[in-house]
């Protein structure tokens, strides 16, 4: 029998002591480390230091120690030299210290522990999963033969007549002026190693040593651009951030501004304020890839920007890793895990789109990138700028109850209008009744802007073909066999395909369930849409954007650039094309659907729903020809609709803090919670009873007013095969969610087979 362990089934027996209080250490003068391993436990175990390795461990390196039953030396991180402390037993030893120089400094242990903390994660987890794998591996540090032209070379050529080859390696050598690699070498000659044999063999070239080095990472290069002169607001704007800088105080900023207010400008120059002292700052954009104009900007305004792919190679990114660590890079823009670049002197946190659900990360360590972000700016006494049109409503609250400071940009650059949104209830629609994914009055509006020579934006948030495969005779929709969801049919693939652990099957043509003939197609996914438009509007181009047609690097920034020379007059898409475009030639945007988020049972859902309407609607009146937003409904009444319709965030958020106020979710307080799944139902249903129990009564005898809502089937039960029960713990401190856990963790029951995670204030409540 085993307990519920978290993250991994792993009970280690035979553990190293634990550490005690350094306060009453050993009166000897050997040191030892404390070492915290990826592993789901929380303490950090104290090794000797060995008198050999003495004076080359520091905390922020890894070594091996030996571990568990076996005593097998494994991989940990230092976390803490000190005196041996006096535990009463015996200390094992370090076997070895596998890095020259810590990965981490003291202040980045400190954040990955308060990480620890704050998430209910084993530091261990967090330290593993926060370096890279290139910088662990070393990548790039490895030293490789090159080979050099020996001394006076041209003189004692002179009457040498060398074999082509060979004289074509002679020619690539004295070209480059510098040790060239071996395979360098031989693709720039076009010769194999034969030619090279030779020359050594003759004295004309040597081998040398050197350190690797990756090639494809440049830091700057692009044409340098002026900055744009701020209008009245954005110096407002600046100007508030600017003396945050100056007086070297920590301060959290909403910069709320309407899409379009000119908020990147903003950053840039307060950048430029950073970057005047020597310092760097660190931009965080939803997603790499969505957002190659904002990189491009930062691009042509500084000289050296760093920007954190994730296609990088080991070697790239462990160059680029030193790059940053040595204070050579001025920007460094990235996605959620660039919060943890090794800046040495960081003087700004950005955080672009702050109400992007993709800065939740989603795995362990399950932090959020904006609280990670406050807390290193709050402990290097910098600013941290949280910028969006639609801000998060905890953000809004922290903002309304004075908690961080709020500075808005209420108007679009140049005065432009926001453009009007139009919502179309689509219920008794003649062409959607027939099944068409675009309504009648959403066809003729396309067809009058396009006819005007604008361009259209079409956003659909359901890729596929068409979300469901449905049988007539009972009723019943195709699903999984691994998962609780229904099948989308890929038409171009020809195969039916769970979204969520991608099994795949050929599309059925009888019923699984009842095994009647015709299996109905039910919905439109962006496939189907593309195909409507192509035969609705055979004379434009168009282009289809999701993760299907998305899937090589560079082919977003490939069709962006198409969309933006005006080749494609018409784009459709999922969320992918929500984000931060900027083309003033769009003049209509259609949100195909507005209700796929409304109906999902997530407290969010309202929010998001707003969110995303007021973030498409961004996209169109940029430029001098206006635009429109035509909004696809059957929920014409719904008030967050109407809301982003008016375009007025404010009265959404304050509306929808006042449902949320009371019940006892966020913004307000704080949830944490608790997903167990095995592959046997009861035992699962049987350990999360046992659990709530256990948290209850742990509750009750600390006093803790913690509430325990639950246990439920979460409502996706059914994922890869695994059955799914949660449960919840809300508290308004978020300590004493914390405090509880900590107490209750190392009493539940025994339930074999059964894993939970914890995942605090959680975003994905399915
Ligand atoms: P946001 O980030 O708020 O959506 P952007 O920073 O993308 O807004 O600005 C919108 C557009 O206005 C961009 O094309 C930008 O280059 C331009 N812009 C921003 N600030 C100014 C300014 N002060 N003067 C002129 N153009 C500006
Ligand atoms: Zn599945």
């Amino acid at each position: 029998m085993n307990k519920p362990t978290q993250q991994n089934l792993f009970q280690p027996d035979d553990l190293p002591e634990a550490p005690t209080s350094w306060e009453r250490a050993a009166a000897s003068d050997q040191l030892a480390a404390q070492v915290v391993f990826n592993r789901p436990l929380d303490t950090a175990f104290h090794y000797l230091i060995p008198d050999e390795l003495r004076g080359m461990l520091n905390p922020g390196q890894r070594v091996k120690a030996p571990f568990g039953r076996g005593d097998r030396p494994i991989v940990g991180f230092c976390v803490g030299v000190g005196p041996v402390p006096d535990t009463g037993r015996k200390l094992k030893s370090i076997d070895s210290v596998l890095d020259r120089e810590p990965l981490l400094s003291s202040r980045m242990l400190d954040l990955t522990h308060w990480i620890a903390e704050r998430y209910l994660c084993p530091w261990g987890i967090v330290l593993e999963s926060v370096v890279p794998a290139g910088v662990k591996k070393q990548a790039g540090t490895r030293m490789i033969t090159c080979y050099t032209a020996a001394e006076n070379l041209t003189e004692r050529l002179k009457n040498v007549k060398l074999p082509t080859k060979q004289q074509a390696v002679i020619d690539v050598l004295l070209d480059a002026g510098q040790p060239l690699a071996i395979d360098e070498l031989t693709e720039a000659a076009s010769c194999g190693t034969g030619p090279l044999n030779s020359l050594k063999k003759k004295g004309f070239i040597q081998a040398v040593r050197r350190r690797s080095e990756p090639s494809a990472t440049d830091f700057g290069a692009t044409e340098q651009q002026p900055d744009l002169k701020l209008n009245e607001e954005q110096q407002r704007a600046l100007g508030t951030i600017v003396d945050c800088l100056r007086s070297q105080q920590h301060q959290t900023f909403l910069l709320h501004g309407v899409t379009g207010s000119g908020k990147t400008e903003v950053y840039i120059q307060a950048i430029r304020e950073v970057v005047s002292y020597g310092r760097q700052a660190i931009v965080l954009v939803p997603e790499i890839s969505l957002t190659p104009q904002t990189i491009r900007r930062f691009r042509c305004r500084f000289d050296s920007v760093a920007v954190l792919h994730s296609h990088l190679s080991d070697a790239e990114r462990h160059w680029q890793w030193q790059q940053i660590a040595s204070g050579a890079v001025q920007v460094i823009v990235g996605a959620r895990s660039a919060i943890f670049a090794p800046a040495p002197q960081l003087g700004l946190i950005v955080i672009d789109e702050e109400h992007e659900s993709t800065f939740k990360q989603e795995t362990a360590p399950r932090y959020h990138t904006r609280e990670v972000a406050r807390e290193r700016a709050r402990a290097a006494n910098i600013p941290l700028v949280l910028g969006t049109a639609t801000p998060t409503l905890e953000s809004w609250l922290r903002a309304r109850q004075k908690k961080d400071a709020l500075i808005s940009l209420s108007r679009r650059i140049g005065n432009r209008p926001m453009p009007p949104v139009v919502i179309v209830d689509v219920r008794n629609d003649p062409h959607i009744t027939k099944g068409a994914a675009i309504g009648r009055a959403l066809a003729s509006t396309m067809r009058a802007a396009l006819n005007d020579g604008g361009q259209v934006i079409l956003f659909l948030n359901v890729r596929g073909y068409c979300p469901v495969l449905w049988c007539r005779a009972c009723g019943q929709a195709v699903k999984c066999p691994h998962c609780d969801i229904s099948l989308t049919w890929h038409k171009s693939r020809n195969v039916a395909l769970c979204h969520s652990c991608e099994f795949n099957t050929v599309p059925p043509t009888h019923c699984p369930t009842c095994n009647a003939a015709g299996v109905r197609s039910l919905g439109v996914g962006t496939q189907r849409l593309e195909q409507e438009v192509r035969s609705r509007f055979p004379n434009y181009r168009t282009l289809r954007m999701d993760s299907d047609s998305m899937r090589k690097p560079g082919s977003h920034d490939e069709a962006l650039q198409q969309f933006g020379a005006g080749d494609v007059q018409i784009l459709l898409g999922t969320q992918m094309i929500a984000k931060g475009l900027d083309f003033p030639n769009v003049t209509l945007v259609g949100v195909i659907d507005a209700d796929t988020i409304l109906h999902q049972p997530d407290l969010r859902a309202s929010e998001r729903t707003f969110q995303l309407i007021a973030q498409v609607a961004g996209r169109t009146g940029r430029g001098e020809r206006g635009g429109r937003v035509l909004v696809q409904t059957s929920s014409p009444a719904e008030p967050a609709i109407l809301q982003a319709a008016e375009h007025d965030f404010i009265s959404f958020a304050e509306q929808e803090l006042g449902h949320r106020k009371g019940r006892g979710v966020p913004p307000f307080e704080h949830l944490a919670r608790v997903i167990l799944r095995g592959a046997d139902e009861p035992m699962v249903q049987q350990s999360a009873r046992d659990m709530a129990k256990t948290l209850q009564q742990t509750a009750e005898e600390m006093g803790s007013n913690v509430r325990v809502l639950g246990p439920a089937p979460a409502p996706l039960t059914r994922l890869k095969a695994m059955f799914r029960y949660h449960l919840q713990l809300a508290h308004i401190e978020f300590e004493e969610i914390q405090r509880l856990w900590n107490e209750a963790i190392g009493r539940f029951p025994r339930a074999k087979d059964v894993e939970f995670v914890i995942d605090v204030d959680p975003y994905n409540m399915r």
